[in-house]
């Protein structure tokens, strides 16, 4: 999609830290890290929200679920614990319009969000 920062990222147009991919998705880190790991995970197309990638192709939110789930094992949180977050819509703070998974971890994280 044109003017998407992440379908960008995706098509190696703009410069990222890859993590991890999968055939549908990619994962890099996060521009301005709020947890010792702070990556974000992708689908390749374009799906603005949670709702779209929930009902997006078969099986692609899950892909999404399982790389976030790879990138933790790789930090070696996955044992200590790490938290998945897709912030949708504008009262969750959402500000790219690319659905993308936060996978934060590598220190305590408390249930207060700012
Ligand atoms: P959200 O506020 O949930 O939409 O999350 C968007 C995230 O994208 C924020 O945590 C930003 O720090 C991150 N971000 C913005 N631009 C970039 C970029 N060029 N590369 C990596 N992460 C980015
Ligand atoms: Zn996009």
């Amino acid at each position: 999609m044109a003017d998407c920062l992440f379908c960008s990222i995706a098509a190696g147009e703009t410069a990222a830290t890859r993590v991890l991919e999968s055939p549908r998705t990619i994962a890099f880190s996060d521009i301005s890290p709020q947890a010792p790991t702070h990556v974000l995970v992708i689908p390749k197309d374009h799906y603005p929200d949670l709702a779209a990638l929930a009902g997006a192709e078969a099986g692609l939110l899950d892909e999404v679920a399982m790389l976030a789930h790879r990138i933790a094992a790789a930090a070696g949180i996955d044992e200590t614990g790490y938290r998945v977050v897709f912030n949708t819509g504008p009262q969750a703070g959402q500000t790219v319009q690319h659905v993308h998974a936060h996978v934060l971890g590598g220190r305590g994280i408390t249930w207060t969000h700012g």
